[in-house]
């Protein structure tokens, strides 16, 4: 087994600051703007950013949490939709007061990006929560194979890899350290 580091904290400090800037471009600003970060690391790299953009523009930028482990569609028991209805209530149970992703532009944040499921089933649970004006995506590293139709608007790192390699991300909050590396075994 082989790691081979291909980002280092450097480099994720970087890259997380410049998909602030695109975020801040693309939307002309954060009006009604929303994070998502997507547990685990999804929500580290969400709350990293958000922070970042509160110092570009001056404001803050709120944040959720969304855990869709729970929710994926390879998931074949009927606890799916019981799944489904505590995943929208995560996502609205913070201080009491409902999430309403209605009018809102939704900026999903996850780790790694591989076949796309998991941003599927994040889409699914926003849309429960209402119809938002529009969903983007952003992702510290999109590693290829895709098996859906969806694409990042915020990449960190495009990192070609096979099925057989795996991304590692470690991240301060949790790891200790900031580091992406591929594993190739
Ligand atoms: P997908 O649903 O697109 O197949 O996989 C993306 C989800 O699985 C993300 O939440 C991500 O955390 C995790 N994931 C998939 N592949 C990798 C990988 O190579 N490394 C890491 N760290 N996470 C991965
Ligand atoms: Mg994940």
């Amino acid at each position: 087994e082989e790691h081979l580091v291909i980002m280092d904290d450097t480099a994720i400090r970087r890259a997380l600051t410049r998909i602030a800037h695109e975020i801040v471009e693309k939307n002309k600003g954060i009006d009604d703007c929303v994070i998502v970060g997507i547990r685990t690391r999804g929500v580290y790299i969400a709350n990293r950013v958000a922070e970042r953009i509160g110092e570009i523009e001056g404001k803050p930028v709120p944040v959720r949490e969304l855990d869709i482990t729970q929710y994926r569609d390879d998931r074949q028991d009927e606890s799916v939709a019981t799944a489904k209805m505590e995943s929208a209530a995560a996502l609205g149970e913070i201080d009491g007061i409902p999430f309403r992703t209605k009018d809102k532009r939704i900026i999903l944040f996850d780790d790694v990006l591989y076949t796309g499921r998991t941003i599927r089933a994040a889409m699914d649970a926003l849309m429960d929560c209402g119809r938002p004006r529009s969903i983007q995506l952003a992702v510290l590293v999109d590693r290829g194979h895709r098996e859906l139709p969806i694409r990042p608007d915020f990449v960190g790192k495009n990192v070609p890899t096979s099925k057989q390699e795996q991304i590692q991300v470690s991240l301060q909050e949790i790891d200790l350290k900031d580091q992406v590396t591929i594993i190739h075994h």
